[in-house]
């Protein structure tokens, strides 16, 4: 196989440590023969508890966010190497909510990735367009921005997880389109190819996000460039599971 499929849930602000661990509990047995790469980035409070809940399982915790200095004064941020002694394994970087609420810029993205890559922790990069810029038929030239300047100085390419989330698909329960999620995906990877190499634009892993649910995963995820979801609200349920197993 070469790109293994990923899907990824993001709790965003949601689950306590008790509520967490319990749905980490029922989830285990549900995913234990995915075929799949299997994450929960949670919020960093829950990681330590979360790590807990998960041991022993085929889920890892990831984060929602990693700062890219290694310490320092930086009030309300985690590093890679706080993330690290939890064993995190993953991050995503540059949520559309962290662009649109906590001014998020594709420099920021970039410092992030970085930093997340120098440490050994995946980033899981989020890029996608707003309604207004589909409707304005500037999808492409966002994508290729948001690629061009959030992946500058990047190696290996192939390490980066890159998540396609239409800011108009999260949390309106407005999916893309088959379609419209395979078409978009195989622009980003071949941007990805002419900003690297085509060779390695092959082996990156591309997520799609977007209320990806029980209901539409199976369709996405038949899609030959789409490997794996980025899930929001599905993931704070045993839905999650049923995205998981997408194949079975
Ligand atoms: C997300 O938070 O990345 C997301 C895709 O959310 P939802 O699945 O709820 O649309």
């Amino acid at each position: 196989m070469l790109r293994k499929p990923f899907i990824a849930g993001n709790w965003k602000m949601n689950m306590t440590a008790e509520s967490g661990a319990k749905l980490i509990k029922e989830l285990a047995p549900l995913v234990k023969d995915a075929n799949c790469n299997v994450a929960l980035c949670v919020p960093a409070i829950l990681i330590p508890a979360m790590t807990q809940a998960a041991k022993g399982t085929n889920i890892a915790i990831g984060a929602e966010n990693v700062h890219w200095a290694d310490k320092g004064a930086y009030t309300g941020e985690i590093s890679c190497e706080q993330l690290k002694e939890y064993g995190v394994k993953y991050a995503i970087i540059g949520h559309s909510e962290r662009r649109q609420y906590f001014g998020e810029t594709d420099e920021s993205v970039n410092m992030r990735t970085l930093a997340a890559l120098k440490n050994g922790i995946t980033p899981i990069v989020c890029v996608g367009e707003t309604l207004s810029e589909r409707e304005g038929g500037i999808t492409e030239k966002v994508l290729d921005k948001q690629l061009a300047e959030g992946l500058k100085g990047v190696e290996n390419v192939a390490d980066v997880v890159i998540a396609y989330e239409p800011v108009w698909a999260i949390g309106t329960g407005k999916t893309a389109t088959d379609e419209q999620a395979q078409e978009t995906i195989a622009y980003i990877r071949k941007k990805i190819g002419q900003l690297f190499c085509p060779k390695c634009a092959e082996k990156v892993i591309i997520q799609y996000g977007g209320s990806m649910n029980a209901a539409n995963c199976k369709g996405l995820m038949a899609q030959s460039d789409i490997d794996g979801g980025l899930i929001g609200g599905a993931s704070l349920k045993l839905d999650f599971a049923t995205i998981v197993n997408f194949d079975k």
